[in-house]
């Protein structure tokens, strides 16, 4: 039987778009993965995200938006957990459910990779996951890299440039506020959930 091969795609998702869904696609066939988890990031980093949206909205939207494609899943593992977010416990979990053979692929935007070096228990990454970085094209590697050293043990690092992540969730966010047109950014159904929720300060349904 041969091993498993799972991405992991973590994210604030806040909200999920069609870049997330294009990257996580492509993942799936370039590292020739069995499936995609997204896991929703329960309780983010505070300085990166001074407001987040409820875990449960990010987390229904992420629903929403995987449910057409059978190789796409969502974990609440993230969601469901108390307390700050911290990858390492989340990969530590997958370990033990899925054990020592599965090969797990964490997916996440090459800026938070850029980061890794202030993760908790950032030097056992490398031992738990290998790390997919999506990149928009023109991506300069050696930022990666320079960072990447920092770190002790540091996890092998792939970079996957995705064309699609011109689109970002901070755009998406300012042009529900002021009005302006989200379509063809992110599914139909995820766009009709913010207006029905009145998400981001729009004017909802
Ligand atoms: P972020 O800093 O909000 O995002 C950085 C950039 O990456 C943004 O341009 C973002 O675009 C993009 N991005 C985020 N997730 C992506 C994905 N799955 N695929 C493609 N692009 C993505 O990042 P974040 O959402 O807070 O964190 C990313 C992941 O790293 C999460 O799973 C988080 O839990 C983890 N993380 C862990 C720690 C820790 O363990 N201490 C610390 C920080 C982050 P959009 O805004 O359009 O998504």
């Amino acid at each position: 039987m041969s091993r498993i091969r799972l991405g992991i795609m973590g994210g604030t998702f806040d909200p999920v778009h069609y870049g997330h869904l294009v990257a996580a696609e492509e993942a799936l066939a370039q590292f020739r993965l069995d499936r995609v988890a997204f896991m929703p990031t329960g309780h983010p980093q505070a300085k990166r995200h001074p407001v987040v949206t409820p875990a449960s909205d990010r987390y229904l939207m992420t629903v929403i938006a995987t449910a057409s494609n059978p190789d796409f899943e969502v974990s609440s593992l993230e969601v469901d957990r108390p307390g700050p977010t911290y990858t390492v416990d989340t990969l530590r979990e997958l370990r033990r459910v899925h054990g020592e053979d599965a090969e797990l692929f964490f997916i996440t935007g090459a800026d938070a990779v850029l980061e890794m070096l202030g993760w908790k228990d950032a030097g056992e990454l490398g031992a738990l996951a290998s790390f997919i970085a999506a990149t928009r094209p023109g991506y300069d590697l050696a930022l990666l890299s320079s960072a990447l050293d920092l770190i002790e043990r540091p996890p092998h690092v792939d970079l996957m440039e995705v064309p699609a992540l011109a689109i970002s969730s901070t755009d998406i966010r300012e042009r529900v506020a002021a009005g302006r047109p989200v379509r063809y950014l992110l599914p139909e159904p995820v766009a009709a959930y913010i207006a029905k929720n009145g998400l981001y300060g729009g004017g909802g349904a």
